[in-house]
């Protein structure tokens, strides 16, 4: 059976800490699907469009990188398309204790998944995506830390 993982996450924008997993994560499964989270009451810091353009562009010369808009449970997303594997990144202890109650939950969910976690290299650990939306809000440079397809004007 083909071995597909997701990486759900909101990507408002994509880093260059997303990008490192997915790339580390590629050997590991015939096919990813990196999976933008639409929540319909709450709206991101840039439009979800904005953000599979920009994963796209991303993962473009990867042929084995899907990138997909999902609503609701990841779980259900991985039961309506077959996948068997939830990745998710660690950077810190706290990340740890976030990710292993949802890690349980989902298990109990759907007991057939296999939630896998990378560990984020060192010079990945202290950055996300809400740092990155500062360094916008207050005219900062934030292109050291997204990817170079990520242009923000
Ligand atoms: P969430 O909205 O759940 O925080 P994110 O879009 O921020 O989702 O992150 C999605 C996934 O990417 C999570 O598994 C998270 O741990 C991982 N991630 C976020 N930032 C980094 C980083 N700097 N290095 C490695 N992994 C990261």
């Amino acid at each position: 059976m083909e071995k597909i993982a997701v990486f759900p996450g909101s990507f408002d924008p994509v880093t260059i800490g997303h990008e490192s997993i997915v790339l580390r994560a590629i050997p590991l499964f015939d096919k990813i699907v990196v999976a933008v989270g639409v929540n319909a009451d709450k709206t991101g810091f840039f439009p979800v469009e904005k953000r599979v353009e920009w994963l796209k562009k991303v993962f473009e010369n990867y042929p084995s990188v899907e990138i997909k808009t999902y609503e609701g449970l990841t779980v259900d997303f991985c039961r309506k398309n077959n996948i068997g594997f939830i990745l998710r990144g660690l950077r810190t202890s706290a990340d740890f204790e976030f990710e292993r109650s949802i890690g349980q939950i989902n298990k109990q969910l759907y007991p057939e998944i296999e939630n896998v976690f990378l560990l984020t290299t060192p010079e990945h650990t202290a950055l996300n995506s809400s740092i990155v939306r500062d360094i916008i809000r207050n005219n900062g440079d934030a292109t050291p830390f997204v990817p170079k397809q990520v242009k923000f004007s």
